[in-house]
């Protein structure tokens, strides 16, 4: 019979895409003794979650709840509830999320229109305003702060065109979220949504969602019923907010208490104080890999503090270094995703992994474990070419 040891795993410092370090408040949190998720002491909790996530979109929306479910289910909630087979979908795609969102849409039954920007760069709203002269879409979705390249796409114009040509506009916040200004109010936004392991830093598994007014009415506008059970909005929000809490499925209640002491954290700072730390931390971060000759993927206008995609340098083995991070200095970051792969790596400066020391200590295990010859003047690789 095979035994299986008590689990063990490594300290991990997590500056990856997350999930990022959680707060031992948050990990105390998850910790707390069960109760029945209708114990009318968790239908208090529900409210507080709500009400602070609320908070943190800015928004006075009266459908804001978290989906017992990773970010790709918030991304699924919005689509499968706001569209029907037929409705057209203006899908902005710069990245791999984009990308899952046209496919999700695609599942629905609509009709897709894509507007696309080269991987590393923003959308340009004048391509959203072009597309927006072929079609009706009833949706404009995009990504916020597209992960896989480090990109952090302005929102403002792009909603206003959505909402000009009569569309929703729905917007993927799940890195965004608790990192970097967002205001789902003041932009527009008519349904977004988020994930935990960001820079929330509360464990995965959760995703805060909102809907406006007029994202609900168009919910209630549907000819046919949506087709997912688990997701379908009209079920879902008798248990996140009904005056009469009815059973729907049973909550992670563990991971609930976690993220409203994630959320208690977060207030506790600030959001503006929170971002201010985001972009410091990159700044910090963006000074130390130009002193080793490291350059960013993306233009500095539209760089995102919590994710920096930096090119690898030129010889340097991608895997090799990665694998001595994690193994010698307990150190995660992220690889490139897609066409990316082997030629970026992705720092996450999420919630609580954004700290200087965060940064101090990854910039000196790189330091240690790239050949100096590589890296430093950056153009040392070409150098050698030439000499
Ligand atoms: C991580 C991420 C997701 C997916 O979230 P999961 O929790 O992994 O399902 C979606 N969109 C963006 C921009 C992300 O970074």
């Amino acid at each position: 019979m095979t035994s299986y040891s008590q689990l063990n795993t490594s300290q991990r410092i997590l500056m990856g895409p997350g999930p990022s370090d959680a707060h031992p408040r948050v990990l105390q949190a998850m910790a707390t003794p069960l109760i029945g998720h209708l114990d009318p002491e968790f239908v208090e909790i529900m409210d507080e979650v709500k009400s602070m996530v609320q908070q943190t979109f800015q928004t006075e929306n009266y459908l804001t709840f978290v989906v017992s479910a990773p970010g790709s289910a918030g991304m699924e909630t919005c689509l499968v509830n706001l569209l029907e087979p037929g409705d057209e979908a203006l899908i902005c795609i710069h990245g791999v999320f984009g990308g899952r969102m046209a496919e999700i849409a695609d599942r629905c039954g609509a009709k897709v229109i894509k507007v696309e920007a080269p991987w590393g760069e923003p959308i340009d709203p004048e391509q959203v305003r072009l597309a927006l002269e072929t079609c009706t879409p009833k949706i404009v979705a995009i990504v916020h702060a597209e992960t896989s390249t480090g990109v952090l796409q302005p929102l403002e114009e792009i909603g206003r065109m959505a909402h000009d040509a009569g569309a929703l506009f729905m917007v993927d916040a799940v890195t965004s979220y608790c990192g970097v200004p967002l205001k789902v109010d003041e932009w527009g936004i008519d349904a977004i949504y988020s994930g935990t392991q960001k820079c929330l830093s509360a464990p995965p598994g959760l995703s805060p969602v909102s809907f406006s007014d007029r994202a609900v009415k168009a919910l209630e506008n549907r000819k046919t019923k949506v087709q997912s059970w688990f997701l379908d909005l009209s079920l879902v929000k008798n248990y996140w907010g009904g005056a009469k809490r009815a059973y729907h499925h049973t909550a992670p209640v563990s991971a609930v208490f976690a993220l409203r002491e994630a959320l208690r954290i977060v207030l506790e700072e600030g959001l503006e104080n929170r971002f201010i730390r985001h972009r410091e931390n990159h700044e910090l971060l963006a000074t130390k890999l130009a002193g080793l000759g490291m350059e960013f993927l993306v233009d500095p206008d539209y760089r995102l503090p919590n994710l920096n995609a930096v090119r690898i340098p030129e010889g340097v083995d991608d895997a090799l270094v990665r694998n001595r991070l994690l193994n010698d200095y307990n150190i995660e970051i992220g690889g490139g995703l897609g066409k990316f792969a082997g030629k970026v790596w992705r720092i996450g400066l999420m919630g609580e992994s954004s700290t200087p020391n965060h940064v101090n200590m990854l910039v000196s295990a790189l330091e240690e474990i790239i050949d100096p010859n590589l890296i430093h003047n950056g153009k040392a690789s070409s150098v050698s070419t030439y000499g």
